[in-house]
């Protein structure tokens, strides 16, 4: 796929890129701020739930500019890091996939 370097840096420069902790588990969720959706990233698997994630993969592709962001962000370290109680943790999960 086409890689955009200006928006991955933009993504990265205004923080989109954020890492949410639950306490005291320390389950964690990704979660990358795009065009006024916030999608919902897990970089183990490889998964973005972003429609173009969703239309690479039907294309036998992989990746979109929130996973890549990701990487990038974790390497720089320029991760948004928010703490939740684990009493959230299921409102925040059905939150975001409400959001799909
Ligand atoms: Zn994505």
């Amino acid at each position: 796929m086409k890689k955009n370097p200006n928006k991955i840096k933009s993504v990265i420069s205004e923080k989109r890129v954020k890492l949410h902790v639950f306490e005291p588990s320390k389950r964690k969720i990704w979660t990358v701020v795009g065009k006024g959706k916030e999608y919902w990233i897990d970089p183990d698997l490889d998964f973005c739930s972003c429609p173009s994630f969703y239309f690479n993969s039907t294309q036998g592709k992989s990746g979109c500019y929130h996973l890549e962001s990701l990487k990038l962000a974790e390497k720089e370290n320029k991760i948004e890091i928010v703490t939740f109680s684990d009493d959230e943790y299921f409102d925040f999960i059905s939150g975001i996939i409400d959001d799909l």
